[in-house]
């Protein structure tokens, strides 16, 4: 949203769609209607923490004096595997990067043998 704005050079996102993987939390719901996207798409629901109808429905609120047009679960199966993909990604990081520091320091033997598919991918990463 912050890119959009800098490109339009407005804060206001005056009828554009905002496509993201994830049911938005509150503070990003919040964030979409006061730049007043036109339309939300999103992917996956957020049972724990989704403000578009999974914990709370902040875009019905009717207090708010912009309307953005709502379209949850658009190819949610395939959003929930890319988000599974990326957390796991993240956790082997920090668990390579732990036990890096364990083992002698980043990108040691004992850590690359511990965690292969990310030590292959930090050295790719560094080069
Ligand atoms: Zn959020």
């Amino acid at each position: 949203m912050r890119a959009a704005g800098q490109a339009l050079g407005n804060y206001r996102l005056n009828d554009t769609t905002l496509y993201v993987t994830l049911e938005p939390c509150i503070m990003c719901a919040a964030a979409i209607v006061h730049a007043r996207v036109r339309r939300l798409v999103f992917g996956a629901w957020d049972q724990r923490a989704g403000a578009a109808g999974s914990i709370i429905d902040v875009f019905a609120l009717p207090s708010l004096n912009h309307r953005v047009d709502v379209f949850g679960g658009v190819l949610s199966a395939e959003c929930a595997a890319q988000l599974e993909r990326f957390f796991d990604a993240r956790r082997g990081w920090r668990s390579y990067l732990r036990a890096s520091d364990a083992a002698g320091g980043f990108g040691s033997t004992a850590a690359a043998a511990a965690f292969p598919q990310v030590a292959t991918r930090a050295a790719s990463k560094s080069s």
